[in-house]
């Protein structure tokens, strides 16, 4: 019996590896064809598949490592030299996924057999039975990880008495802070070898110099403890925080490998909450930090998982716009949007409120298709899977769908503003609604709520909103109506 790997389940300790003669992993690139990926992304995954190859290898097993364009060509090389094997794998997350691997793998005479994917806490078949309706709210479903998996509990209360810190993780640091240091994993002759191969092989989006991301277990193992130890603490206050020229401030930067298999998210969460205990870390952080890895990440894949494959198509406010060429360029006079841009050019990374609050609040209000914005965080980002990027993308950042909330998350400058260091160096005025130099976020916003408003006022959260809206006049209106569609146009002409 064969154990298939695939590119996103290197995890060495993995469940699925028990009683394996032999581990199958494909290297296969025509995906990679198919979009401008980052560079770093292509070089994180194939350099990381590499690592496991060598170091199962190294580990005693025997591994049937295979480069190919596709996995069909792949698995053609495997079955010449394995005639009729059977192939264990881990049911793997991606829509459709599994059924096309079984028929691959059956038509080339193998058998195939799905385990459990031990990436995640939560089994399909349990949040099923937790839920069988379609109102996905994710607070109730985290309350329900909290206690099922017995993570921050005192008995069947949270420690601390709160089940969210929300109030005090909106901060932003004081102009002294020193951001606490970001560990980098220094590629070595192998990674090395792979970036230079994937920038001469594949037509790629962004900076390949400057890869920092960890490829193997053991630096993935480094980076979680650099993280308990050096930034846990800071994560919570500042975890809504932009700084200029900060790419990291406290988060953890994590996801790349916990999305690559390279950590489990029970060593993740256990690792959080072990410094809480031992006094390390405020309780603050260490929720904010488990909130995310216990909730919104198994979250999404469930509520993926369900609403696969309408999901990827939806758009509840029929947006058809292009992107504008600044994510594409990064040429605009837009602090907020230029340092984000910037950030996922140079690393394929950018934390979750530039994420939200500024490359999908800026796509959103401009009315950029949501599928398009999709398709560039998935080419664009490390981390970037379908059963992760999509959900994020037109479920939290676009609300292209309402599955799982109940209001976009869009806002005017103020917001950016409140939350960072940007606004008070920026070519723009963020006071300002109208005028040339306006800050582009503001008329947008109120331009988005009038042209929406048939679908949002009625949802019953944006009422506050639509009270101020209704405060303005008409004169006023048709002014923000025309700087909106000046903006617009200077967005789409790449004059921002
Ligand atoms: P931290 O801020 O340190 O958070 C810790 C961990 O929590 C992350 O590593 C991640 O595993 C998990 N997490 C936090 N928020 C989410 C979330 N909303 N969904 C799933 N997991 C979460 N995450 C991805 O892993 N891949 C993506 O392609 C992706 N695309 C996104 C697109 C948009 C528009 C938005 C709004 C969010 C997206 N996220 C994605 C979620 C989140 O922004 C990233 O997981 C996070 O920024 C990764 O950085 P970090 O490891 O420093 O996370």
């Amino acid at each position: 019996m064969t154990v298939w790997l695939l590119g996103d389940q290197l995890h060495p300790e993995s469940h699925v590896l028990d009683g394996a003669d032999r581990v199958l992993l494909i290297e296969a690139t025509a995906f990679a064809e198919r979009k401008p990926y980052h560079p770093q992304k292509l070089g994180l995954v194939f350099a990381a598949m590499r690592h496991a190859r060598d170091a199962l290898r190294d580990a005693g097993y025997e591994v049937d490592y295979r480069r190919a364009e596709t996995f069909g060509d792949g698995l053609d090389a495997h079955f010449d030299a394995h005639p009729g094997d059977d192939l264990r794998l881990m049911r793997p997350p991606s829509h459709g996924a599994a059924e096309r691997l079984r028929t691959l793998v059956e038509s080339r005479g193998g058998s195939i057999t799905f385990v459990a994917d031990d990436r995640f806490l939560c089994a399909p078949e349990a949040f099923d039975a937790w839920q069988d309706g379609d109102a996905f709210r994710h607070e109730a479903f985290y309350r329900w990880m909290r206690r099922r998996e017995d993570v921050l509990m005192d008995g069947d209360d949270p420690v601390g008495g709160q089940w969210n810190y929300d109030e005090s993780n909106r901060e932003t640091p004081p102009p002294d802070w020193s951001p606490p240091p970001v560990p980098r994993f220094d590629p070595d002759d192998l990674t090395r070898e792979t970036l230079d191969w994937v920038t001469a092989r594949f037509d790629t989006w962004g900076e390949s110099a400057g890869f920092a991301w960890p490829v193997t277990r053991a630096e993935a193992l480094d980076a979680l403890d650099h993280f308990v130890e050096h930034r846990l603490s800071a994560f919570g206050p500042y975890q809504d925080a932009m700084v200029d020229g900060e790419f990291a401030l406290a988060h953890s930067l994590l996801s790349s490998s916990l999305n690559l298999g390279l950590l489990g998210p029970e060593e993740v969460i256990d690792a959080a909450v072990g410094a809480y205990r031992r006094d390390a870390a405020p309780v603050e952080s260490v929720e904010g930090f488990v909130r995310q890895v216990l909730g919104w990440r198994e979250f999404m894949r469930h509520v993926y998982r369900r609403r696969m494959p309408d999901l990827v198509a939806s758009d509840l406010l029929s947006r058809s716009r292009d992107l504008p060429p600044l994510y594409y360029d990064g040429e605009t006079e837009m602090r907020c949007l230029d340092a984000a841009v910037g950030h996922v050019y140079d690393r394929g990374y950018a934390h979750h409120i530039e994420r939200l609050m500024v490359l999908s609040n800026f796509a959103s209000l401009y009315g950029a298709d949501p599928r398009e914005l999709n398709e560039w965080f998935h080419f664009g980002f490390v981390d970037a899977y379908h059963w992760v990027t999509t959900p994020n993308v037109l479920g939290m950042g676009t609300f292209a769908t309402d599955v799982f909330t109940s209001k976009p998350y869009v806002s005017s400058g103020n917001y950016v503003d409140r939350m960072s260091d940007h606004c008070a160096a920026c070519a723009y005025d963020v006071d300002a609604t109208t005028g040339d130099d306006a800050c582009p976020f503001n008329a947008l916003y109120w331009d988005f709520l009038d042209d929406h408003e048939e679908t949002l006022r009625g949802t019953g959260r944006m009422g506050l909103m639509y009270s101020h809206l209704d405060r303005k006049d008409d004169a006023e209106l048709s002014a923000i109506r025309e700087r909106a569609a000046t903006i617009r146009n200077r967005a789409r002409e790449g004059r921002l």
